[in-house]
């Protein structure tokens, strides 16, 4: 509970009246009760003009926040950071990570406050936390802000991927600071937003612990994951092996849950890993148009690092990090430690492909995944990369041909040319064998195949309004629109096509 308070004249004296409110955050925070060398405490910056943008009312009721008070003066100036609410214990946090692979020692949030945690009526314990809201101990050469575009990209995008049913953090409200951010050669309107996680333990977070040799540290941190996040591991012969099988197996979903949307998430370094098995960090990502297995958007990955077909892999590879870090605290022997580390990170390739292929096979429309059909997934992979085909597309157009008759117009956008034509035999050869009936197939394949995602034109297009024209109809349009990626209608292909050759965004940038 909040107390407001608030002044009335009477009888030409002041008198101050308390009232109690529960339209706000009722804080519960648990990471603040960890030692103080796991963050620093501190306030976020006051920004000059607060103004609001857009608050998430689902997000907020989920929450147990009124959305309205949310949207007010008073509401606007708390998600800006000009207030801090009751309840509140603002932290940074510490993490280290591996960086495009290189190693670096120390990072946190350097332009990130915790403000603290809320239990929501799901009973999940979530983080509520303000980016871009000034300069930490954590900020190096940054200035602890977030200019506009970005903001909004990460709500667009964020609040997309949870409509399509993937875990991700979320965004609870997006607002205007009223300064200008500096990025040479610009200076840009200024945003904070309000992300929202089921916590935002990074693999970098053990790992700054594991590269101090704290180990102590390391035992807290990994309680506090399994209370949080796998209490089911707290009963379990080895809690800490069983919290690591948990994160291998839900980064294994979480990454195929990526390639079957034809996601890449372009900064898969390892503090941009969550325990939690949320996708965060929605710098450079972007969701591919035209299909290419080596596709990378990220300007700053030269190497093709973090390209789509490298994701699985590099997941992998951050689990590793994330098990040698554990070492400490996997057994007393470290022999017994790291045969069960390498245990647990075997599982991720057999973890993630039969993810892939049980989410494949309703894509395709088949109801029992068998191994057969890798070959048939694979194959239309070739065929789109090779006709540069709509990913997203060529899996809806698939699920209007699983019922001749039913079409709902998505051939005025897509059509599989003759190329195909063997490889669509083959498929409905395969779909006659399968049990399914086919209004249940295609129910099942509507489901698989969203019609709607954030393409990267629709997201550049609602930040060049806002930021240039201060317009954010076209935010808020897309937004809008995106919570239901699956609900296709005629009146709605503008928002289905492909860009024409002038909009394709060929390369997307970290804005930080
Ligand atoms: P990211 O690329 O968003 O994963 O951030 C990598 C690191 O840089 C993290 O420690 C961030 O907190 C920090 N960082 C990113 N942008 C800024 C900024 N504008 N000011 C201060 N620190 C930042
Ligand atoms: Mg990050």
């Amino acid at each position: 509970m909040t107390i407001v308070q608030f002044r009335e004249e009477c009888a030409g004296s002041d008198i101050v009246l308390s009232v109690t409110s529960s339209k706000h955050f009722r804080f519960d925070n648990s990471y603040a009760r960890l030692p103080s060398r796991f963050y620093t405490n501190l306030e976020p910056t006051p920004v000059p003009k607060p103004g609001p943008v857009r608050v998430n009312s689902g997000l907020a009721d989920l929450l147990g926040v009124d959305a309205d008070w949310l949207t007010s003066g008073e509401g606007t100036r708390l998600l800006a950071g000009n207030a801090v609410p009751e309840g509140s214990e603002p932290l940074a946090m510490v993490y280290a990570g591996h960086q495009f692979g290189g190693w670096v020692p120390q990072l946190g949030d350097g332009r990130a406050i915790l403000l603290g945690e809320v239990i929501g009526r799901d009973k999940v314990r979530y983080d509520i936390q303000l980016k871009g809201s000034g300069r930490t101990p954590y900020s190096r050469g940054g200035d602890g802000k977030a200019p506009l575009g970005p903001v909004l990209r990460e709500y667009i995008v964020s609040e997309a991927m949870f409509a399509l049913g993937v875990p991700t953090t979320r965004s609870l409200a997006a607002v205007t600071t009223g300064e200008h951010v500096f990025r040479p050669p610009e200076a840009l309107p200024g945003a904070v937003l309000t992300r929202v996680a089921q916590s935002h333990i990074r693999i970098g977070t053990f790992q700054y612990f594991f590269s101090q040799q704290d180990v102590e540290a390391l035992q807290l941190l990994t309680d506090h994951v399994i209370a949080r996040h796998y209490p089911a591991a707290a009963m379990a012969e080895n809690p800490a092996r069983a919290m690591l099988d948990g994160v291998v197996a839900g980064q294994a979903s979480l990454v195929a849950q990526w390639q079957l949307l034809g996601f890449i998430h372009g900064v898969m370094n390892t503090d941009n890993m969550l325990l939690s098995g949320e996708t965060i960090d929605y710098g450079p990502c972007a969701f591919m148009d035209a299909f290419h297995p080596d596709r990378v958007f990220s300007s700053i990955d030269q190497q093709g690092r973090y390209a789509y077909s490298n994701q699985p892999a590099i997941a992998h590879w951050n689990l590793a990090n994330l098990a040698q870090a554990l070492i400490p605290v996997l057994d007393p022997d470290r022999e017994k430690a790291t045969v069960l580390a390498q245990g647990s990170i075997d599982a991720f390739p057999d973890l993630f492909q039969s993810a892939y292929r049980r989410g494949m096979a309703r894509k395709l429309g088949l109801a029992k995944p068998e191994v057969d059909d890798d070959a048939l997934a694979a194959d239309l992979l070739g065929l789109l990369a090779r006709e540069q085909a709509d990913f997203t597309l060529a899996f809806r157009r698939l699920a209007e041909l699983a019922l001749p008759g039913s079409e709902q117009g998505i051939s005025e956008l897509f059509e599989f040319s003759g190329a195909f034509d063997p490889w669509l035999d083959r498929w409905r050869r395969q779909i006659e064998k399968d049990a399914l009936p086919v209004h249940e197939r295609q129910k099942l394949m509507f489901q698989a195949n969203p019609v709607f995602i954030p393409r990267n034109h629709l997201v550049e297009a609602a930040i060049k309004a806002a930021v240039e024209e201060e317009d954010f109809s076209v935010f808020n349009r897309l937004v809008d629109l995106l919570e239901r990626p699956r609900d296709f209608e005629p009146g709605l292909m503008e928002f289905a096509r492909p860009p024409r050759p002038e909009e394709v965004v060929a390369q997307t940038f970290c804005g930080t």
